[in-house]
């Protein structure tokens, strides 16, 4: 076994392929993060393209209306347009998701630096910038191919609600989100079913409260006993970012992966949202954390 593993960032400059004018889910937010990667030395990468995605490992978390949805060439919402061939592109986000749980499963620390991000994803709609909703796609894999106990750790600072609806009393599976409320997209504001915990905070919280709710959805989220955890990972509660009004600070973030790691835990993140231009060093200190560097 290697002494000092490196950490495999599962990704690919295609995803960079769409983009609309001063949308904040914009191709900068990959470009500029495998800048920083691969022009540092303290984080040592392992990158991996990813792979396919097929029709039934998808309508495990949605609709045939879906699916075939993505190919109209018609705006899901004012945040979520249509680009051409933006389902192959969220395919592309799927597979990454799905390369990214059978890493976990190899023992490897893995992150999926896709767009577009998923987590807003419901059954049957597209919206919030997401199309398919690829950490709910990965969690029914693993739950279909032997996992017993997943835990989905969702930190962006927006609510889950398509994982939340998608993954709703699920049985061995258990979803913790740490969001701000009120906020987009409206839920969030109490836990669903018998397995969706919701950890709302609210906006202007000073910042050891917002750690405070964090550390809190850890404490319930290690209580479950999860075999496998899958981790939303969503950069916008930064202080700096420009879509809401985060408190975190860049070292949250390290403290993220760190407490993360510390689960001992067989564990995968995939990218949600983010959207100032320090996304790339927050990706990076999260990713440090996660190695326990
Ligand atoms: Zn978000």
């Amino acid at each position: 076994m290697l002494k000092f593993a490196p950490v495999k960032i599962i990704t690919d400059e295609h995803c960079a392929g769409y983009s609309s004018p001063r949308h904040p889910e914009c191709p900068q937010r990959i470009l500029g993060t495998l800048e920083l990667l691969r022009n540092q030395a303290g984080l040592p990468v392992d990158w991996a393209a990813p792979g396919r995605v097929n029709d039934e490992q998808i309508l495990r978390a949605h609709s045939a209306a879906l699916l075939a949805r993505l190919n109209e060439p018609q705006d899901f919402d004012a945040d979520t347009p249509f680009y051409e061939n933006i389902g192959e592109y969220a395919r592309a986000s799927a597979a990454a998701a799905l390369d990214a749980l059978k890493a976990a499963r190899a023992g490897e620390n893995v992150f999926s630096l896709m767009r577009p991000p998923g987590h807003h994803a419901t059954r049957d709609e597209a919206m919030g910038f997401c199309y398919l909703n690829n950490i709910a796609i990965a969690v029914l894999e693993a739950a279909t191919t032997g996992a017993k106990r997943v835990a989905v750790y969702d930190f962006d600072v927006h609510h889950g609600n398509g994982t939340e609806a998608i993954l709703l009393d699920q049985p061995g599976v258990a979803v913790f989100s740490i969001h701000q409320y009120p906020c987009y997209p409206g839920t969030g504001a109490t836990n669903a079913g018998k397995n969706c915990f919701n950890y709302p905070v609210q906006p202007f919280t000073p910042r050891e409260t917002y750690r405070a709710a964090l550390a809190r959805a850890l404490d319930d989220l290690r209580k479950f006993r999860p075999d496998l955890v899958a981790v939303s990972a969503g950069f916008d509660a930064y202080l700096h970012d420009p879509l809401v009004q985060g408190v975190l600070e860049l070292e949250d973030f390290h403290w993220l992966g760190e407490s993360l790691r510390a689960l001992g835990v067989p564990m995968f993140s995939v990218l949600e949202g983010g959207y100032s231009g320090e996304l790339p060093k927050l990706i990076l200190a999260y990713l440090k954390g996660v190695e326990g560097k």
